[in-house]
């Protein structure tokens, strides 16, 4: 891997307009590396190899081969295991595990649309006589990837396996905080075996080459995941070309608890919800609704859990590492500094060691209580380690507080009522439900995605190949 460099058609490639960003590292807020800053003129030229790829060997490579690629590169991300978590670890902040967790996960990812890429087809489909009719799954062509710095490894593998199975060629603009672990894959990719220009990598900032990628009349499809503004600005973008977009744009999802559920099972699985990567997950459970039967019980459990809670660099290998930036910090502590200006009790909160440089983002994950429905704590989207609890009284209220805002990615069930599981399954909006469990372990096979503001379009699990490509539908007239 090379410094400063965009990966295109396979090579190395300085930026067009020559300048870098520094790369600081979360745990102590210094740099330690730069990178490419894309321009517009990077971002063509990766859509123009993407094309050329797409036109030649790869759109020429059958299914089965594609798989095959696909396959090696998975056994390559698992040989570079070590190398690719200690990277992720350094350019995100997050601890270690959580970044071994992320490579397991890129592996998988690979081997799973290995697997799938020569298992999607079309049908035949009853027509009038004289007639066979049948439809065929097409690639897009030239897929555009706009992923953030939360988890870089996870969500490049997720969109662009998906893509490369289904016979897409990439381009992939990555999040300027955090984007070391993808330029080293798409090397990896490379000696995998994949063709030139079949994934291009160009680093940089979201106004300037994630503009251009959305933008740029060459690219027939864009996955995008973020913030719901930026989502908001790449659907205007991307509709100029009419180019589709599946958008993945984070939540305020909720788990409720009821009075007959496991709370010793419930409560690590709620923390954890909150805490992984700093909070800065988008799938993070980061309302915890109560009923009021064991409001004060399940609070005291929680407080006792977060008291225990320790925060340090990556290397230490802590509950929780750093925030990815002095921004995102910023914008924490505008959520708290809320909290504490309009009376909200904060029950308990985590501690960061004192070995932790203090040039470092960090932020103590905190668990407030007695938020009100109406709050910004409680409808908006904090992206850091920051958990309100509230209570309910009844199913309905439940329900009302869990569907309460624009957001519906996950929802976490905890009961043992089995009828009730059911229902609620049902009436909570979200694109995945989880019932006496949360997040299922990472779920590469399980469909993911969101309604309302939480973004539409699903990746993971085989569902996302259908996203990946086009249906084209072809009669046959024989008499
Ligand atoms: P963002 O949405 O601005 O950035 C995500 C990606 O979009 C990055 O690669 C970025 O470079 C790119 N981007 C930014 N502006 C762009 C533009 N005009 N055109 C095209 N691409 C553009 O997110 P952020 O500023 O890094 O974080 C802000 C908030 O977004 C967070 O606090 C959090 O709430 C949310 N977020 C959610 C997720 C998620 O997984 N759902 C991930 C990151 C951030």
């Amino acid at each position: 891997m090379e410094e400063a460099r965009h990966f295109i058609g396979s090579e190395w490639v300085a930026p067009a307009g020559g300048e870098t960003i520094p790369v600081l590292d979360p745990s102590d807020g210094q740099p330690f590396t730069q990178l490419a800053r894309g321009s517009a003129a990077d971002i063509d030229a990766a859509v123009q190899a993407a094309r050329k790829a797409f036109d030649g060997a790869w759109g020429a490579t059958s299914a089965a081969d594609r798989g095959r690629v696909l396959y090696r590169l998975s056994t390559l991300v698992a040989a570079n295991h070590e190398e690719l978590a200690q990277l992720e670890a350094r350019d995100t902040g997050k601890p270690l595990r959580q970044a071994h967790a992320d490579a397991t996960a890129l592996a998988r990812y690979f081997e799973f649309y290995a697997g799938a890429a020569d298992k999607l087809h079309g049908e035949t489909l009853p027509y009038q006589n004289g007639y066979t009719v049948f439809t065929v799954r097409e690639p897009h062509g030239v897929t555009g990837h706009i992923v953030p710095w939360n988890y870089p490894m996870q969500i490049f593998g997720r969109s662009v396996g998906a893509a490369l199975a289904t016979g897409n060629a990439c381009v992939v603009k990555p999040a300027e905080d955090a984007c070391l672990s993808v330029l080293r894959v798409a090397e990896l990719a490379a000696e995998a075996g994949l063709p030139a220009g079949a994934l291009n990598i160009v680093t940089g900032y979201g106004h300037e080459a994630g503009a251009a990628l959305a933008r740029h009349a060459g690219i027939d499809h864009i996955s995008f995941t973020g913030s719901p503004q930026t989502g908001k600005a790449v659907t205007q973008m991307a509709a100029e070309n009419h180019v589709p977009v599946t958008l993945e744009l984070g939540g305020k999802s909720p788990q409720i608890v009821f009075a007959d559920a496991d709370l010793d099972t419930a409560v690590p699985v709620l923390v954890s919800a909150i805490v992984q990567n700093a909070g800065q997950t988008c799938s993070a459970g980061s309302r915890v609704l109560i009923e009021r039967a064991i409001y004060e019980p399940l609070l005291d459990k929680l407080a006792t859990a977060f008291n225990a809670l320790r925060v340090g660099p990556s290397h230490a290998d802590l509950d929780c590492g750093p925030l990815i930036s002095a921004k995102q910090q910023r914008r924490v502590w505008d959520f708290l500094d809320d909290a504490q200006h309009d009376g909200i009790p904060m029950a308990a909160h985590g501690e960061v060691i004192h070995e932790a440089p203090e040039t470092g983002f960090y932020q103590a994950p905190t668990l407030l209580r007695d938020v009100p429905p109406a709050h910004r704590l409680a409808r908006e989207e904090v992206f850091g380690p920051v958990l309100a609890a509230m209570a309910f009284t009844d199913e309905d209220e439940a329900v009302a507080l869990a569907n309460g805002t624009l957001y519906g990615l996950v929802a976490g069930i905890w009961t043992r009522d089995g009828a009730r599981q059911l229902r609620l399954a049902r009436r909570v909006r979200s694109g995945q439900v989880f019932i006496n469990n949360y997040g299922a372990g990472g779920g590469v096979e399980l469909p993911f995605g969101g309604v309302k503001h939480s973004g539409h379009g699903r990746e993971k699990g085989f569902e996302a190949l259908y996203g990946f490509t086009v249906l084209k539908t072809v009669a046959i007239r024989h008499g």
